[in-house]
C-alpha cells in the first residue's frame, strides 16, 4: 500500500508536524509531493519525498523545469510525471510524460506516472482506449520498471468532490495492470469517509491525494484507512 499526498502549488502542512502524526502508522509507504520550494523542508522532516514534475534532460536550456540530479542532490526520491493538470494547462504529451518517466528511472528515482480519461472521453466510451494510449507509452519507454507506479485519476474526479465508484476503480486498475503490470494508486477525490471503500477493492495498491492531503489529520486518516486494507 502507498498513499501520496499532491501539495499541488499550495503551501500545504508542516512537514515536521505531518512526520509527527504519521510516525505510528505502519504497513503503508507515505509520500509527499510537495511544491519545489518545500522539497528540501520535507526531506529533513523525515518524509519520503517526492516532486511533482521531472524534467527529461539532465541540464539545459529550459527555464522552469528541474531535473532528475538536482532532485537526487536535495535526497528527494521521486516524482510524480504526467499528472492531469500539467497535461490539461501545460500542453504535456503521452511522448513527453514518457520521457520524464524514463530519465527519471534510469537516473534512480521514484516515478509515479498518472493515467486517466477525461468525463467526454468515458462518455464517449473511449476509456480504455485513452488508458491504452498513455499506459502503452509509459511502457514503452520504461518497461516494468520496480520504481515504476501508476495512478489511475479519472480527470472529472479530481478536485471535484466526484469520486469514482469502487467498482469503476477496480475495473479501471485491473485494465491498466493488464496493460502494465505494476502497482495502481486511486486518485480523485479521496477523503477519509470514502478512503475504506475503495482502498479495499482488490486491485487499488494506494491513494494519490490531492485536496486532503493539505490537512494533517485527513491525510493521515486516509493513510490509516491504507494500513487497514492491508491487514
Ligand atoms: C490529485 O491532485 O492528484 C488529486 C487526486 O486531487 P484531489 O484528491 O483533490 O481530487
Amino acid at each position: 500500500m502507498i498513499v501520496a499526498g499532491n501539495w499541488k502549488m499550495f503551501p500545504g502542512p508542516d512537514p515536521a508536524a505531518l512526520a509527527a502524526r504519521l510516525a505510528g502508522i505502519t504497513g503503508v509507504d507515505v509520500i509527499v509531493c510537495p511544491a519545489y520550494v518545500a522539497l528540501a523542508r520535507c526531506v529533513e522532516a523525515g518524509l519520503t519525498t517526492y516532486a511533482q514534475n521531472v524534467h527529461w534532460e539532465t541540464e539545459g536550456a529550459y527555464t522552469g523545469e528541474i531535473s532528475a540530479p538536482m532532485l537526487l542532490r536535495l535526497d528527494v526520491g521521486g516524482s510524480l510525471v504526467g499528472h492531469s493538470e500539467r497535461r490539461q494547462y501545460f500542453g504535456e504529451t503521452d511522448a513527453g510524460v514518457a520521457r520524464r518517466a524514463q530519465t527519471a528511472l534510469e537516473a534512480g528515482l521514484g516515478v509515479i506516472a498518472c493515467v486517466g480519461e477525461t468525463q467526454e472521453e468515458r462518455d464517449a466510451d473511449d476509456m480504455e482506449t485513452v488508458l491504452r494510449i498513455q499506459v502503452d507509452a509509459i511502457r514503452d519507454a520504461c518497461g516494468v520498471h520496480d520504481r515504476l507506479v501508476l495512478a489511475y485519476e479519472p480527470v472529472w474526479a479530481i478536485g471535484t468532490g466526484r469520486t469514482a465508484t469502487p467498482e469503476m476503480a477496480q475495473e479501471a486498475h485491473a485494465f491498466v495492470k493488464s496493460l502494465l503490470d505494476r502497482p495502481v494508486l486511486y486518485g480523485g477525490s479521496v477523503k477519509p469517509d470514502n478512503a475504506d471503500e475503495l482502498l479495499s477493492q482488490p486491485d487499488v495498491d494506494g491513494a494519490l491525494v490531492g485536496g486532503a492531503s493539505l490537512d494533517v489529520e485527513s491525510f493521515a486518516s486516509i493513510c490509516e484507512a491504507a494500513a487497514r486494507s492491508h491487514s
